[in-house]
């Protein structure tokens, strides 16, 4: 399989609903112009730390331990050409945007970090602060991250991260926080990518980033593939959000049938996929296990190749896309 390199931006400007002519990333390495985001997997973790927002610390873990585990991944997914790569761990589950730098340095892959925070599971990852202060101030704190950098790393988020509980109604803090990422993106224009799971959830999203004026493709629709009626995925493309097919580095057969589905139906470019795969656990001897970032390219690609995906379609998925989803216009 032969990549593109360069992606060809008059081709994005005819199938965008968002177009991004010239724009750039915030990588963990410092800000790039989107034309150079190359391969990109956009949803993958380094480090992961399930502990809690009451107790998760640097102190938890030895940085020089995670990069002697994580750095072979990165070298090993290089040789699929992959250029970028975005870390979806959120705050207070160890985010760590100098680990980042120094990860991206070794290895020469660009890691995109976030802002935000992260209210499924129950409210365990949040801070106190998240149910005491309004929308407006948690958006001040993320803003503040993409004005000048997190914490006094100086490295700023490349895209928001929230997460929400799945309800038939949105709890009221994830709402609010869905709220927060809405006016974060209105001042920053960073995407915003929230953990949900099904339609049901995202769509309560997606309607109070539409009552804020915000269009759909602002919001990215992470774990989508717990959607079960493909139906849904045609409303949400048509509304212009996001859908991220994010787990395949856990299993590969349910990807196939919904990128079929989507190629079948012409919504291929609103689609993002990824492996979610990873990560060093500092609660388990050594990290634990990690699942490595190649399933796409050893997986998915020969069996969506048998069954008629081209390399037009890999480079949508995987580079056009990206540019078109995180791409800041300058
Ligand atoms: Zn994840």
């Amino acid at each position: 399989m032969k990549f593109c390199l360069i992606v060809g931006l008059s081709l994005l400007v005819s199938c965008s609903m968002r177009v991004v002519e010239t724009g750039f990333l915030n990588t963990a390495t410092g800000k790039i112009p989107i034309d150079s985001m190359g391969i990109t997997l956009i949803h993958e973790h380094m480090l992961v730390d399930f502990i809690g927002a009451d107790s998760v610390s640097p102190a938890r873990y030895n940085q020089e331990e995670v990069i002697a585990k994580v750095l072979p991944y990165l070298i090993e997914v290089k040789k699929y050409g992959v250029k970028t790569i975005f870390d979806c761990t959120p705050s207070y589950l160890a985010k760590d945007p100098v680990l980042l730098k120094k990860l991206s340095e070794q290895s020469g892959i660009r890691l995109v970090t976030n802002t935000g925070f992260y209210g499924a599971v129950d409210n365990k990852y949040l801070p106190d602060f998240a149910f005491t202060e309004t929308a407006e101030q948690l958006s001040q704190r993320w803003i503040e991250e993409f004005e000048n950098g997190i914490g006094d790393t100086g490295i700023k988020p490349g895209f928001i991260k929230i997460s929400v509980n799945e309800e038939s109604t949105l709890r009221g803090v994830d709402a609010k926080l869905v709220k927060a990422a809405g006016l974060t993106h209105q001042k920053t224009g960073l995407q915003i990518v929230s953990h949900t799971g099904t339609w049901a959830t995202a769509s309560q999203e997606v309607a109070i980033l539409k009552e804020m004026g915000l269009d759909p493709s602002a919001f990215v629709w992470v774990h989508a593939q717990a959607e079960q009626d493909f139906q849904n995925y045609m409303i949400a493309a048509k509304l212009g959000a996001w859908i991220s097919l994010d787990g395949i580095g856990w299993s590969v057969d349910e990807y196939v049938d919904r990128l079929l589905y989507a190629k079948e139906k012409g919504f291929l470019d609103q689609i993002l996929i990824s492996h979610d795969a990873g990560w060093y656990d500092p609660s388990k001897p050594n990290g634990g296990d990690f699942q490595p970032f190649t399933n796409i390219f050893e997986k998915l690609m020969p069996a969506l190749n048998s069954k008629g995906f081209e390399e037009a379609d890999w480079e949508m998925l995987l580079e056009e896309n990206p540019v078109r989803a995180f791409g800041i216009s300058n």
